[in-house]
C-alpha cells in the first residue's frame, strides 16, 4: 500500500513530478489536482473524503464498476501464475488464447481473429498497418488512404491522433501523417438543423459525404474508412439511424475497409456488444480497449473480420508488427473474468431493455430546463447540449466556456460529468440502477440550476 499524505502534499509532489494527458500544466499545477483515492460500484472518494458519482465511468472504461472481486481475483491469480510472457517467438499464453476465443464468441458472425495491443491508440496503430497490409497482399498497393471524420477520436499516438479529426491534436506534432483525410461528422445540430434537414435526411447527406471524398481521392486509392459508431469524446454525438446503412452501401460499391473504433462503444454501451451492432453496420475490423478490461488493467486490440484475417493468414508472410504487451496474460485473464462477469450479470441486456431505455426517458425531461437545448442518448451514453436561447437554439460563445461553468458545478455537488464544447456528457458503469439514475439526473438538474443563476450572475444570459 501507498502511505497517504495530506491533499496538500499530494498535489505539491504531483505538480512536481507527473505531467498529466491533455493537461495544461503551468495552470494544473497552480489550481493542484484533485486526488482521487478510492472507489466502490459507481461511487469515487477524493483525498478530501468527498463522495461523487463518477458518471464518466473513469474514461468511458469502467463498465462492470468498481470494486469486482472477480476481476481483482483473476488478475492477482494470474500475476502468481505467470505474471508475464511475450507472444512474439512461436509462443503463447493460455489467458491471451482464451481471451482471443472469448471474444470471437460475441463477436459479430466473422469475426474469427484478435490481434492484442495495450490501448486503443495501438489498436487504431494496428488497423493502420493492417489495412494497408491488406491491400498490398490484394496486389493493389496503391490503396493506401484512410478517410475519417473531423471531430472524430481515435487516440494520440502519430497514427491514432492522425485518424482522429481533432484539429488541435494536428496542430502538435505535425499531424496528420500521409494518407488520411476527413469528411465532416454526422453532427445534425451543427450541419443540419440550420439548412433545414430531418435528423434522417442529414444522415443521408453526411454519409455522402464520404462518396465525394472517395471520388476525390480516387477509389482506387482508398482503403478504409474508420469511425466511431457514437462519436464520443467528440461529445456524444449520436448519428441518425440513417447514416451508418448508407456509410456502408458506399463503402461497399466502392470495396473499401469499414472499420469500428469500438473503443468506447464495444462491451455493451450501447446496448449490445458492439456499438456497430446498434448502428446497423457490419465493419471489417474494429478497434477495441477500454470496456474490455472495464478498464482495470490496460489493453486493447482488433478484431479482424473474415475478409482481411483470410488475406493475412492465407496470403501472409510475416505481419512485421506487435507490442510487448500484445496479449499480456495479466490483462488478458482480467479481460476473460469481465466478460465472464457482462455475461453473469446480463450488463448488455440491462442496458438495452432497462437502464438505456431509462436513461433516455430522463434525459428527455431534462429538456425543459431554460439551459439544454439538445438532449439525446445512446445506450448509457449521453449528452446535453447547453444553449443560450432554447426557443431559436443560440449557441454561447465558445470563449465563454459554459461548459466548464457547468462542469464546475458539477465537481462542486459530486457528479463527474464531462464538458465537450457546451455538450455535457455522462457514459455511467453499465451497472448502474434505475434508482442510480434517478440520483444521476437530481445532480445534474442541481447542477443545471446552478450554472443557470451563475450566468445570470455574471450577466451571460
Ligand atoms: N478510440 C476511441 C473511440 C477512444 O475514445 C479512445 C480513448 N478515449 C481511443 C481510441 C484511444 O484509446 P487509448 O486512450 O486507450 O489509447
Amino acid at each position: 500500500m501507498i502511505p497517504t499524505r495530506s491533499t496538500q502534499a499530494w498535489q505539491a509532489a504531483d505538480a512536481a513530478h507527473f505531467l498529466h494527458p491533455f493537461t495544461d500544466f503551468k495552470a494544473l499545477g497552480a489550481k493542484g489536482a484533485r486526488i482521487i483515492e478510492r472507489a466502490d460500484n459507481i461511487w469515487l472518494w477524493d483525498s478530501e473524503g468527498q463522495q461523487i458519482l463518477d458518471a464518466m465511468s473513469g474514461l468511458w472504461c469502467v463498465n462492470v464498476g468498481y470494486g469486482q472481486t472477480a476481476l481483482i481475483d483473476a488478475a492477482t491469480e494470474q500475476l502468481r501464475q505467470l505474471p508475464f510472457y511475450n507472444a512474439f517467438f512461436q509462443t503463447a499464453t493460455p489467458p491471451a488464447i482464451a481471451l482471443a476465443e472469448a471474444l470471437a464468441a460475441i463477436a459479430p458472425p466473422g469475426f474469427q481473429h484478435v490481434f492484442f495491443a495495450g490501448s486503443g491508440s495501438e489498436g487504431n496503430d494496428t488497423v493502420v498497418r493492417m489495412v494497408r497490409r491488406y491491400w498490398d497482399l490484394q496486389g493493389q498497393p496503391q490503396r493506401q488512404h484512410i478517410i475519417s471524420r473531423w471531430n472524430g477520436y481515435h487516440g494520440s499516438t502519430m497514427a491514432g491522433a492522425s485518424l482522429g479529426g481533432m484539429s488541435y491534436m494536428h496542430a502538435q506534432g505535425g499531424l496528420p501523417i500521409p494518407g488520411i483525410s476527413h469528411i465532416q461528422q454526422p453532427y445534425w445540430w451543427d450541419h443540419g438543423r440550420a439548412q433545414g434537414l430531418s435528423r434522417e435526411d442529414f444522415g443521408l447527406v453526411a454519409a455522402r459525404w464520404l462518396e465525394d471524398e472517395i471520388q476525390r481521392l480516387g477509389p482506387e486509392n482508398v482503403a478504409a474508412f474508420i469511425g466511431e459508431p457514437v462519436q464520443g469524446a467528440g461529445g456524444v454525438i449520436v448519428p441518425p439511424a440513417s447514416y451508418w446503412p448508407e456509410i456502408q452501401r458506399i463503402a461497399d460499391r466502392h470495396g473499401i475497409l469499414v472499420v469500428a473504433d469500438e473503443v468506447i462503444c464495444g462491451f455493451g454501451r450501447t446496448g449490445n456488444w458492439w456499438g456497430s451492432q446498434t448502428q446497423g453496420f457490419r465493419p471489417d475490423l474494429m478497434t477495441f480497449a477500454k470496456g474490455v478490461t472495464s478498464g482495470y488493467i490496460p489493453l486493447g486490440g482488433v478484431m479482424v473480420g473474415e475478409r482481411v484475417a483470410t488475406a493475412l493468414i492465407e496470403q501472409g508472410g510475416e505481419f512485421e508488427h506487435g507490442y510487448t504487451y500484445s496479449g499480456h496474460p495479466v490483462a488478458c485473464a482480467v479481460g476473460l473474468a469481465n466478460l465472464k462477469l457482462i455475461q453473469e450479470l446480463k450488463l448488455v441486456e440491462h442496458v438495452r431493455e432497462d437502464v438505456g431505455p431509462y436513461l433516455a426517458e430522463q434525459f428527455a425531461r431534462l429538456k425543459d430546463h431554460p439551459l439544454v437545448g439538445d438532449a439525446e442518448t445512446c445506450g448509457l451514453m449521453g449528452a446535453l447540449l447547453l444553449v443560450k436561447d432554447r426557443v431559436r437554439g443560440t449557441a454561447f460563445a465558445p470563449e465563454q466556456g459554459v461548459g466548464m461553468v457547468c462542469r464546475g458545478h458539477c465537481f462542486g455537488n459530486g457528479l463527474i460529468m464531462r464538458a465537450v464544447g457546451d455538450r455535457m456528457i455522462i457514459a455511467p458503469p453499465l451497472v448502474i440502477t434505475r434508482a442510480q439514475i434517478e440520483e444521476l439526473v437530481h445532480r445534474i438538474r442541481r447542477a443545471l440550476d446552478l450554472t443557470l443563476a451563475d450566468l445570470h450572475g455574471r450577466g451571460w444570459l
